[in-house]
């Protein structure tokens, strides 16, 4: 039995400190030596190419090519399934200890090549340092998590004693098969990371799709597994267009797993796919779903107005709004609003948007053209909803990057569009509510459930909204981002997804099934 110290969050480097941000410089500049690769599809430990070849582009700077990516076929799609299904005929009897020291093994590679993979990810998806920092020791800490997990899940498990005579019991863990991992671009590296070690350590085998807008930060993944020994076919890269090949999957009658995070539409759309057996299919696929928020941050008049101010524009305006965690709405009461919305904007004008090549701005750009427009147009909607204050304007692209500024519009109904639509860029909406009870109730009031935040002093109003305040993930007078593995499990209700718990103690059941076994002696 390996003996494993107790897990712990990994510390985000400060880079404000010299070393670490000279160390950073110099990641940065060797990965811009490196840009431009092309990237093939890897089945069973083989190299694929296409020949269509996508490029994966730098948003700061969008005539800048990360990598260029094969694509994948459906018939190529069909022999990473076959491929995962022969690996996991071996994989599955590896003992989960060997399985966890694989993840363990990868979680120190990446560790010394921390910044590295930083700087992969401020190249593909426009992260600051510091965000794409928090990225990578979240990837390291979910390997460092399921690996102990998996030993945990592995152990006997505990039984009743039978009442039956001369008869043993026992109920283990075991692996489901083959399954797909279809990750979203905004957290490149750690959702992908979580998702599939989470599948490989239970003893399934994975197809990892990896985003449209982040196949190179997958590569770069994929590459590390091989580079620790981790045995062919146990995960197999098919980059592709999620409706083309990712769906082509979905409804594959040998996919035995999803595990999905992104939009809502694409998870409703996975699910009912997926929901429906197909011509051979003898299982019910598992989908773990973890979709979209609309997160409100509620502000009472008992709060430290300050600190209120400050929570909402970090939760709103880091990494530009693109966190299915970001507050996209402040709910604030009568007797306070007008101050609170003038301390946000005070702050949020100052935040200073730009390439993040250098470290040196707050916030980038957002992650593409289609995430621009749409972004834009919701805020052209919000000048018609609500008062612009911060922000907003003509979007100029600064004649080189997606660059949005944080954009605040105040005085707008709990019932308008841009309190409702999840728009995941830098435009949070400001609501006025009469008073707690008020608030409470807007912050109830849509369809998602992932995160939310209260700012107030008062114990009781405090202990409704730990009640009341239907999320899965509620902070109290804190931001309500940053989720930490194993500290605050995540995962939505309603339309947020199916409330998996990533980084909790029950995330790795999803990837297993419970044998019983009970032997007449
Ligand atoms: P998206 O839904 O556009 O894409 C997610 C993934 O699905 C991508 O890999 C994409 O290629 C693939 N895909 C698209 N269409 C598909 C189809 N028809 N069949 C199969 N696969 C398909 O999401 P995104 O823009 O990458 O990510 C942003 C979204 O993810 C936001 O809504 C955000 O709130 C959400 N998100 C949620 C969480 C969470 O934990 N709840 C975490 C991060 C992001």
């Amino acid at each position: 039995m390996i003996n494993l110290p107790p897990f712990r969050n990994e510390p985000f480097a400060d880079f404000t400190d010299e070393r670490n941000a000279q160390a950073m410089q110099k990641a940065i500049e060797a990965v811009e030596a490196g840009l431009g690769r092309e990237y093939p599809i890897i089945i069973g430990g083989e190299r694929y190419t296409t020949g269509d070849l996508h490029d994966s582009l730098n948003p700061s700077k969008f005539d800048q090519v990360v990598g260029r990516v094969h694509h994948a076929t459906k018939a190529l799609a069909d022999k990473a399934i076959e491929a995962a299904w022969k690996a996991f005929e071996t994989w599955k009897y590896v003992p989960a200890e060997q399985r966890a020291n694989y993840l363990l093994k990868a979680s120190a590679e990446m560790r010394r090549r921390k910044n590295e993979f930083n700087a992969w990810m401020v190249y593909e998806v426009g992260k600051s340092w510091a965000e794409a920092e928090a990225d990578t020791a979240e990837a390291i800490d979910f390997m460092e998590f399921y690996a102990r997990q998996a030993l945990r899940y592995d152990a006997p498990q505990p039984l009743t004693v039978t009442p039956l005579p001369y008869e043993t019991n026992e109920m283990n863990y075991i692996p489901l098969g083959a399954g797909l991992v279809i990750p979203p671009w905004n957290f490149p590296l750690a959702i992908m990371v979580g998702m599939t070690t989470a599948a490989i350590v239970t003893g399934n085998t994975a197809i990892v799709k990896p985003s449209h807008d982040s196949p190179v930060i997958a590569a770069k993944f994929v590459e590390l597994m091989e580079e620790i020994g981790l045995p062919p076919g146990v995960i197999n890269l098919l980059p592709g267009d999620g409706p083309n090949v990712g769906e082509h999957l979905v409804v594959h009658p040998e996919t035995r797993f999803i595990a999905f995070t992104g939009s809502m539409a694409v998870g409703l759309r996975i699910n009912e796919l997926a929901a429906k057996p197909r011509e051979g299919q003898i299982w019910i696929k598992r989908v773990v779903a973890e979709m979209g928020g609309k997160d409100t941050i509620v502000v009472d008049e008992t709060a430290n107005l300050d600190e209120a101010a400050s929570g909402i524009v970090a939760s709103a305006f880091g990494f530009s709004g693109q966190k299915c965690s970001a507050c996209s709405r402040a709910v604030i009461v009568e007797s306070v609003y007008d101050r609170v919305v003038e301390k946000v904007a005070e702050r949020a004008r100052k935040l200073s948007v730009g390439s993040v090549k250098d470290g040196s701005n707050f916030t980038g750009p957002v992650s593409s053209k289609r995430a621009f427009e749409k972004i834009t147009s919701y805020i052209e909607i919000g000048g018609q909803e609500g008062r612009v204050i911060a922000g907003g304007g003509r979007h100029e692209m600064a004649g080189e990057g997606w660059f949005i500024p944080p954009t605040v519009i105040a005085d707008v109904d709990p019932k308008a569009r841009i309190s409702q639509e999840e728009i995941f860029g830098p435009v949070l909406a400001v609501i006025k509510a009469k008073d707690f009870e008020d608030a409470l109730s807007v912050a109830n009031n849509t369809i998602y459930g992932l995160t939310g935040g209260f700012f107030s002093s008062d114990r009781e109003r405090i202990e409704r909204a730990k009640r009341e305040f239907h999320v899965g993930n509620l902070y109290i007078n804190r931001k309500c981002t940053g989720a930490l593995v194993d500290v605050h499990p995540f995962g939505g209700f309603n339309m947020s997804g199916t409330d998996s718990k990533a980084g909790g103690r029950d995330y790795l059941g999803l990837f297993l099934q419970a044998k019983s076994v009970a032997e007449k002696l």
